[in-house]
C-alpha cells in the first residue's frame, strides 16, 4: 500500500522541466501542507496539471496559500527576483507589494467560487532587482479538495506586458500622427474598395460639407467634387484600385462644399493595398488644401499669358526684319563684322522665339486650345529628320536604334516638338558626354520612343514632379538655362494623343526619357 502510494505521488510530480525538478526536490515538510506523500489527491492532480502545462499557471494551496508554479510561469518571475524562493512560500510572504490587491480576490474566489477574469491588468512585481510594471491577463478559479471544500486557488495567466507596451506605443504613434495631420491641416480618408464606404477625419467632412457620420458613402463625397472634375476623379480612383495597378493615387480637383458652396482646390494623394489575388482591400490617403497655391499659380499663368501675347507682336516684327536683313546680306556686300552680328542676332532670335513659343503653348494648354492636327506619317523618319536638324554645340552624337518604319496617326508638328525637347534636354543636361541613344519600337497597339543620355541624371525623388509646369531640378553646381516648361508641354501633347510619357534616371548616371503613342 505504501509502495503504491509512493509510486502514485511520484507519478503526479513527474516531468515539468525545471519547476518539476524543484518541486520534487523541495523540502515540503517545513511547510503547512507537509510532504507530498500526505497530499490529497486533488492537490496532486492540480500540481500535475500545472507542471505539465505549457500555459503559465500558479497555485495557492491550503490556509497559508502555499505556492506552486510551472516553467511557463517562471519567466514572469525574472532572473533576480522571486524565483525559486516563491516555490513552497506563503503567498503573503512572497507578494507583500501586491497582497492588498490580490488577497481580497483570492478570498472571494475561495468563498464564493466565482472565477475572476482580468485583462491587461497592471500588477507591478519585484523582478530583475526592481519593482517592474507588469501587465497580466489572468483568471483565478477555485480548486475543490476531497472534503468538498475550497482547497486552493488556481491561477491561469499570461503576461501581456509586451502587448500592452506595443499598444501604448501604437497609441503614442497614432497621437503623433494625428498631431502631424492636425498641424499640416490635412484631410484624411480610408476607403474600403469592397463596400465603397470610407472613414474620413473631421476636416475632410468639413471641407466636403458631409455629415459627421462614422462611415461615408463614396458617392456622397463625389457629389461635392465639381462636375468638370468628377469623371477624372472617378477614373483616377478606379485606375488606382484596379488589379495590376501600382496602387499610387495622385489627383488635384475642386470641391464645392455641399452645405455652404465654398470652393476649394484639393490635392489628393493615396495608396491602395491589394490582397494576394490582386484585389484592392484598402485605399487610404490624405487631402491638402492647395487653393492658395493654385490662385497664385493662376495669377502667374495670367501674367505669362498677357506677357507672351504682348511680346509676340514685336518679336514677329523683329523676325520679319531679320529675314529681310539676311536676304540683303546675301545680295549686298556687307563687311564681315556686320554678317557676324546678323548671324548672332539671328541665333538669339531663334532662342527667343523658342522661349516665347513655350510660353504661348502653356497658355494654349491652360485654355484648352492645344488642338491636334493628325495625319499619318512614319515616326522613324520624323525622328531621323529631327536628329539631323537639331543644333548640337557640344559635339554629341545621336545613335538611332532602328530603321524600321513605324506608321502612326498623330500631329506631326507636335510630336516633332516633343522630340526636339527631349533631344535638346539630352544634350543640355549631358555636358560631359558625347552620346545620346534613341530607340524606337512598337507592338500591335503602340509605338515607344526612348531618348537615353549619359549626362548628369536626376535624383529619383524628383522624377514624379518633372512633368509639372515650371518645375526645374536644382542641378547642384551646374547652371542650365530654361523655363521648366518643355516637359510639361511634352506631357500634355503625349497625353492628348492618348499616350504615356515618363523618365527613369539615377543621379550621375544619365536619364532615359520615353513616350508612347497609339498606332491608330
Ligand atoms: P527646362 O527648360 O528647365 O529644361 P524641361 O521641362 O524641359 O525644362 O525640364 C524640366 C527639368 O527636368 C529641367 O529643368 C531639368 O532639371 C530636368 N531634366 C529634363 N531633362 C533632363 C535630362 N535629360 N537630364 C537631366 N535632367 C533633365
Amino acid at each position: 500500500m505504501l509502495n503504491n502510494q509512493l509510486t502514485s505521488y511520484h507519478q503526479y510530480l513527474a516531468g515539468g522541466g525545471e519547476m518539476g525538478g524543484l518541486t520534487r526536490a523541495f523540502d515540503w515538510s517545513a511547510t503547512s501542507i507537509g510532504t507530498p506523500d500526505t497530499w490529497p489527491q486533488s492537490l496532486l492532480t492540480t500540481v500535475s496539471i500545472i507542471l505539465n502545462s505549457r500555459f503559465p499557471m500558479f497555485l495557492w494551496w491550503g490556509p497559508e496559500l502555499i505556492q506552486f508554479y510551472n516553467d511557463a510561469y517562471r519567466p514572469s518571475m525574472g532572473n533576480t527576483g522571486k524565483h525559486p524562493n516563491a516555490l513552497g512560500q506563503r503567498g503573503e510572504d512572497c507578494w507583500p507589494e501586491i497582497w492588498p490587491v490580490i488577497k481580497p480576490l483570492i478570498d472571494s474566489v475561495l468563498e464564493i467560487g466565482k472565477p475572476t477574469w482580468s485583462e491587461d491588468q497592471l500588477i507591478p512585481i519585484y523582478r530583475n532587482g526592481a519593482l517592474e510594471d507588469v501587465y497580466w491577463t489572468f483568471s483565478y478559479s477555485r480548486v475543490i479538495d476531497e472534503s468538498g471544500e475550497a482547497g486552493g486557488v488556481l491561477v491561469v495567466c499570461t503576461e501581456t506586458t509586451a502587448k500592452v507596451k506595443d499598444f501604448n506605443e501604437l497609441q503614442h504613434a497614432k497621437k503623433e500622427l494625428e498631431f502631424a495631420i492636425e498641424s499640416a491641416e490635412l484631410g484624411t480618408w480610408d476607403l474600403n474598395p469592397v463596400t465603397n464606404k470610407f472613414i474620413g477625419n473631421d476636416r475632410l467632412k468639413l471641407w466636403f460639407g458631409l455629415a459627421k457620420e462614422d462611415e461615408i458613402d463614396l458617392k456622397d463625397a463625389l457629389a461635392s467634387v465639381i462636375e468638370e472634375d468628377r469623371e477624372r476623379v472617378i477614373e483616377a480612383i478606379l485606375n488606382t484600385i484596379a488589379t495590376g495597378s501600382d496602387g499610387n493615387y495622385s489627383v488635384v480637383y475642386t470641391i464645392k462644399n455641399l452645405k455652404d458652396d465654398t470652393k476649394r482646390i484639393v490635392a489628393a494623394k493615396g495608396k491602395a493595398i491589394f490582397d494576394n489575388k490582386g484585389n484592392a482591400i484598402r485605399f487610404s490617403g490624405i487631402l491638402e488644401d492647395v487653393t492658395e497655391d493654385y490662385q497664385l499659380q493662376q495669377r502667374k499663368d495670367e501674367f505669362i499669358s498677357v506677357a507672351s501675347h504682348e511680346l509676340k507682336t514685336p518679336i514677329t516684327s523683329i523676325s520679319a526684319s531679320m529675314q529681310i536683313l539676311q536676304k540683303l546680306s546675301k545680295t549686298e556686300h556687307l563687311p564681315d563684322k556686320v554678317n557676324l552680328f546678323i548671324n548672332k542676332a539671328n541665333n538669339n532670335l531663334s532662342k527667343l522665339i523658342h522661349l516665347l513659343d513655350d510660353l504661348l503653348n502653356v497658355t494654349k494648354i491652360q485654355q484648352g486650345q492645344l488642338a491636334l492636327n493628325k495625319t499619318r506619317f512614319n515616326l522613324t523618319e520624323l525622328i531621323k529628320d529631327c536628329c539631323e536638324h537639331i543644333h548640337v554645340d557640344g559635339g554629341q552624337e545621336f545613335i538611332i536604334n532602328t530603321t524600321e518604319p513605324v506608321m502612326i496617326d498623330a500631329d506631326y508638328r507636335r510630336v516633332d516638338q516633343v522630340m526636339v525637347n527631349l533631344l535638346n534636354n539630352a544634350i543640355k543636361y549631358s555636358p560631359q558626354s558625347k552620346k545620346v541613344e534613341i530607340t524606337i519600337f512598337h507592338d500591335d497597339e503602340k509605338a515607344t520612343v526612348s531618348v537615353r543620355d549619359f549626362g548628369i541624371g536626376i535624383n529619383p525623388d524628383k522624377l514624379p514632379h518633372l512633368f509639372d509646369r515650371y518645375y526645374r531640378v536644382d542641378a547642384l553646381g551646374h547652371q542650365f538655362s530654361g523655363l521648366g516648361l518643355g516637359l510639361y508641354i511634352s506631357s500634355e501633347i503625349i497625353n492628348r494623343h492618348g499616350g504615356k510619357i515618363g523618365a527613369d534616371s539615377t543621379l550621375g548616371n544619365g536619364s532615359n526619357f520615353w513616350f508612347t503613342l497609339p498606332l491608330e
